[in-house]
This record gives C-alpha cells, sequence and structure tokens, in this order.
C-alpha cells in the first residue's frame, strides 16, 4: 500500500494553492514542520519563466527549466503532500477547496475536497484574450512549457510546408510570416528569439528562404516594452529594426481568422485604417486575466466586489474580507506588477509570517503553561515569573512583523542578436543600459536565479550546444 502521511491533529493545516514562483518560494522558506502542509497543483514541476522564450526555438530545452516540485518537497524538514490537481472552487465558509484530476491518466476518484486551515493563494493568471474573435481558436500562446514546444513545432511546420513541392508564392510568403501580437516583455523575448534562430540556424540550413521569413510585433501603444524606460525602448526599436523585425505600433488586433489578422491601425494623421496580416504562425502575448477559480472567488466575498484583476490583498498578503486566506503572485492584486520578482517576495514574506506565527503560538503556549505551574507551585514563582518575561520579550520581538515591502531590483529584457536591455535600481539610483555586455549579465543573472545547480548546469550545457552546433530543427 501507498504510504500516508497522517495529518498532525495538533498542527493546522496548511494549503498552498499552485506551483509557481509565488508558492515554492513560500515552500522554499517556509518550516513545514510547524503545519500539516499540502500542496495543490495541476503542474507537478516548478517552471523558471524567465528562460521559457528560449525554449520556444531550442536554445534552451524545455526540461533545463523544470524543476520537480517532488524534490523540492524532499528537501523540506517534514514531509508534505502533493496532489496533481486543479483547484476548481474554495468554499470560505466550509473552508474547503474542490479539487479535480485534470491529467490524462485518471483513477476511479476523480473529484475531492481538501480542508484547510490555512489557505494559500498562488494559481497565477491566465492568457488575456480580451474575447477577441477567433484568438483562443488560432493562436499559440506562450506561458507553460506546452505552449512553447507547440510554438517550437509549428515554426518548423510552417518552414517545411513552406518548401513543399509547388507551393505559390504567397502561400510561401504567408507561412513565412511569423505574427507576434503584445509588445510586452513577453512578445518581444519571443520575437527577439525567433529572429535569432531563423538567422542563426534556419537561413544556413534552409537558403532559398533567406528572403522570405518576417517577424512581425503588433502593439497597440505607441511603442513596445512600456515598463523601461524610454531610451531602452529606442534601443530596442532600433535593435529590431537592424534585426530586421517589423514592429508595428499604435495597432490594435481585433480579430483573427486560421489564416490573418485584422488589426486597427493609426496612421500618423491620426486616421484609422484596418490591415489584414496572413501569417504561418500568429503567438498572441497580450498579458494576463483572471483565472476562473479567482473570479468564483471574488463573486463569494462581499468586500471583493471591485476586484477586477485580482484578489484585493492587505499589506500582510490576506485576502480581503475572508478569514485565513493568502494570496500570492499573479492572482492577488498588492500593488505591484504581475512579475516573477513580485511573486517570489511575497512568497518568501509569507514563509517569514507562517514562521512566526508558529513560533509565536509556540511561546504563547509556554507562557500558558508557566502560568499555570505558578498557581500550583507558588514556590518557585521567582524563576517561573523570569521565564515568562523572558517568553513575553521574545513574543514581542517577533510578533512585530513589518507589513510585505516590495524590493524592485530591476527590469531585464532579451532583445536578440545577444543584446539584451536592463533597467536596475543600484544604491537608490537608477542604471539603464543595453547592448552586449548587457547580455551577459542577463545571462549570468538569470543563470543565478534558476531554481537549481541542476537547472544551472543544463541551462548553461544548453547554451553551449546551441551555440557550437546550433539549434536542433527536428520536429518532434
Ligand atoms: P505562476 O508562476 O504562473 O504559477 C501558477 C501556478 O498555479 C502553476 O503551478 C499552475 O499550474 C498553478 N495553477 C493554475 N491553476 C490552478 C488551480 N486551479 N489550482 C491549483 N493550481 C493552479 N517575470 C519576471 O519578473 N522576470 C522575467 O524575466 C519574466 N519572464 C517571463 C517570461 C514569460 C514567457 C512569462 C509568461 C512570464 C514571465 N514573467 C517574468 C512573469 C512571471 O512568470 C509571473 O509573474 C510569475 O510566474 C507569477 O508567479 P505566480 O506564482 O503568481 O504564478
Ligand atoms: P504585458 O501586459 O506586459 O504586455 C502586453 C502588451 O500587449 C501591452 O503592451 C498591450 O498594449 C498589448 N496589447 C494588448 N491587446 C492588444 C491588441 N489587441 N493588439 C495589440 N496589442 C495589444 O504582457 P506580457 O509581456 O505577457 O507580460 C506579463 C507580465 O510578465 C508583465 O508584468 C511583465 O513585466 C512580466 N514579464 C517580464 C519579463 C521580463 O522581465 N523579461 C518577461 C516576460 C514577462
Amino acid at each position: 500500500p501507498v504510504e500516508q502521511i497522517e495529518a498532525d491533529p495538533t498542527k493546522k493545516t496548511l494549503v498552498i494553492l499552485g506551483t509557481g514562483w509565488g508558492s515554492v518560494s513560500l515552500l522554499k522558506k517556509l518550516d513545514t514542520e510547524n503545519y500539516n502542509v499540502i500542496v495543490i497543483s495541476p503542474r507537478n514541476y516548478f517552471l523558471f519563466t524567465p528562460l521559457l522564450p528560449s525554449c520556444t526555438t531550442g536554445t534552451i530545452e524545455h526540461r533545463s527549466i523544470m524543476e520537480p516540485i517532488r524534490s523540492i518537497l524532499r528537501q523540506k524538514k517534514a514531509r508534505a503532500k502533493f496532489y496533481e490537481a486543479e483547484a476548481t472552487s474554495i468554499d470560505p465558509e466550509r473552508k474547503v477547496i474542490k479539487v479535480s484530476d485534470i491529467s490524462e491518466v485518471r483513477g476511479d476518484t476523480l473529484e475531492t475536497e481538501v480542508a484547510y486551515d490555512m489557505l494559500v493563494i498562488g494559481v497565477g493568471a491566465e492568457n488575456s484574450t480580451f474575447g477577441i474573435p477567433g484568438v483562443k481558436e488560432h493562436s499559440c500562446f506562450l506561458k507553460e512549457i506546452g505552449d512553447a514546444q507547440q510554438i517550437r513545432k509549428r515554426i518548423m511546420d510552417c518552414v517545411e510546408t513552406a518548401t513543399f513541392k509547388d507551393q505559390s508564392p504567397e502561400e510561401i510568403e504567408r507561412l513565412l510570416h511569423m505574427v507576434v501580437v503584445g509588445g510586452g516583455p513577453t512578445g518581444v523575448e519571443f520575437a527577439a528569439e525567433l529572429q535569432d534562430f531563423f538567422e542563426q540556424d534556419i537561413k544556413k540550413l534552409i537558403p532559398e528562404l533567406a528572403d522570405r521569413f518576417r517577424v512581425t510585433l503588433i502593439e497597440a501603444l505607441p511603442n513596445v516594452l512600456p515598463s523601461f524606460s524610454k531610451h531602452l525602448i529606442e534601443y530596442t526599436e532600433s535593435t529590431f529594426k537592424e534585426e530586421k523585425i517589423d514592429i508595428k505600433t499604435k495597432t490594435m488586433v481585433k480579430k483573427v481568422t486560421n489564416k490573418t489578422v485584422e488589426a486597427e491601425a493609426t496612421r500618423p494623421d491620426g486616421k484609422k485604417e484596418t490591415v489584414v496580416m496572413p501569417y504561418g504562425l500568429l503567438v498572441w502575448a497580450t498579458g494576463n486575466a483572471v483565472r476562473g477559480i479567482v473570479k468564483d472567488l471574488i463573486a463569494k466575498i462581499p468586500a471583493q466586489k471591485d476586484s477586477r484583476r485580482g484578489l484585493a490583498v492587505n499589506e500582510y498578503l490576506v485576502v480581503q474580507g475572508a478569514r485565513d486566506i493568502w494570496a500570492v503572485g499573479d492572482c492577488a492584486v498588492a500593488g505591484y506588477a504581475p512579475t516573477a520578482q513580485v511573486a517570489s517576495q511575497e512568497g518568501s514574506f509569507l514563509a517569514r509570517l507562517f514562521n512566526n506565527m508558529a513560533k509565536t503560538e509556540q511561546i504563547e503556549d509556554n507562557i500558558r503553561e508557566l502560568s499555570s505551574s505558578l498557581n500550583v507551585k507558588p514556590g518557585n514563582s521567582a524563576e517561573v515569573t523570569r521565564q515568562i518575561e523572558e517568553y513575553e520579550r521574545q513574543l514581542r520581538r517577533i510578533k512585530d512583523i513589518k507589513p510585505f515591502h516590495y524590493s524592485h531590483q530591476g527590469s531585464l529584457a532579451y532583445i536578440g542578436s545577444e543584446k539584451a536591455v536592463a533597467d536596475i535600481s543600484w544604491f537608490n539610483g537608477n542604471f539603464a543600459s543595453g547592448g552586449g555586455l548587457t547580455f551577459l549579465f542577463w545571462r549570468s543573472a538569470y543563470l543565478s536565479m534558476c531554481f537549481s545547480t541542476r537547472n544551472r548546469l543544463l541551462v548553461i550545457n544548453d547554451w553551449l550546444k546551441s551555440k557550437v552546433f546550433g539549434r536542433d530543427v527536428s520536429r518532434e
């Protein structure tokens, strides 16, 4: 029989939803022996999203940026349970979560409930489509490993189909037109990786495509990378121009079909025009939308009635209007951008908070015990009173936990042909740079941020491998 870890009835049950940046950084720093910890996520690994765009072209192999949650939990002092399942609804009154096995292999039990004393929601966000017709059906997204694999296959499918015998020139042009919608960091980094792939590998292997392959980046606002400083935006735009990536700003996609993207472009004279662009590959990167389970919970909590972008949390990341529920990362609205940096700092903050809460409870128990012994055995009272005072001092120190404060370390983005842009805050000042040196900085920063030494070695190996032998263009 499978060994069951029995819940310790003296400890509270802490349920953590998700295995992303927020939840995993909480788990990393949490003293798991203080709680019965249960982790629930449909994904049994942590994904290092900053290097996901590199997986779409095979610069990095996808397994190099995944870390199994089982190995993460194995390193904890006390064992924690993991259920590979999706939480489908949360009942804040009964303090239970409905979970559902959505994987391919199903047992007799598909759905069940998990009770919690404390709940952390770290389910992230889903891809926004703004309800634009055709987007869900025809686009690739770039959020999960499966998305990157799909894009990788599709790029080479377009290339191979374009070289098929008797393909018409118009069809070749369409198939080799790669359209990226959304000029945020995801769209920019993906477009850059894609152009690199073409310049460094595809072009060498299939020279007849040299003048045909085109990457277009469409952005509704007047510029790409709106969160970066002005000169880095200009640097990115001019680098893209050199790389022959066509940026179409002030262009809002309104409709997508299986072969075309229809957009409304604002001309320099302010007039609007409709443009129709045939494409072979369409990658949709227009940011985040709220997940169903979060929307459902918002609807159940009256204090959340104005929440549109996620669960409103207070400065201790407690979900407003709920008891014993905290939220971290992209599903929480704490006044910060939805980034890995924010999510991981929030997760670490909650770990400190929970470790402190457990210590506080332990000390309070000790004080209670000593106080009652004082009544039973008054002879020893001076020593016991001294001990109680010492515990009370500890308690004051521990209880004085400061609210969550985000410390921004800066923003980095890869922009292709071994160049990157960096907006870094150093010693209270800002430092903005772009170019080849920044690229080396980008690589070393991301390497140091990788989850484990295993991930780090695999990523270095992939970088070397693709540099020396070229990216692998076989279509699995
Ligand atoms: P996620 O990391 O998305 O994790 C959510 C977790 O919840 C997943 O494990 C998911 O499987 C699970 N889950 C989903 N639904 C359920 C459910 N119903 N029940 C239980 N579990 C569920 N940020 C940066 O700061 N720097 C970068 O360089 C950077 N690069 C990025 C590149 C790409 C391509 C993308 C897509 C994002 C990037 N980001 C970056 C943003 C960053 O990845 C997110 O802000 C971060 O992942 C948010 O962390 P999270 O824990 O909230 O969610
Ligand atoms: P985003 O929200 O940052 O950018 C989406 C872009 O799509 C916006 O600029 C928006 O104007 C545009 N857009 C929306 N609808 C459109 C339409 N119909 N037509 C054309 N353009 C449209 O999204 P993202 O790039 O996926 O990033 C999500 C989050 O993840 C952000 O917080 C980002 O900072 C973070 N992230 C960071 C990095 C990095 O630091 N290197 C990389 C990827 C993502």
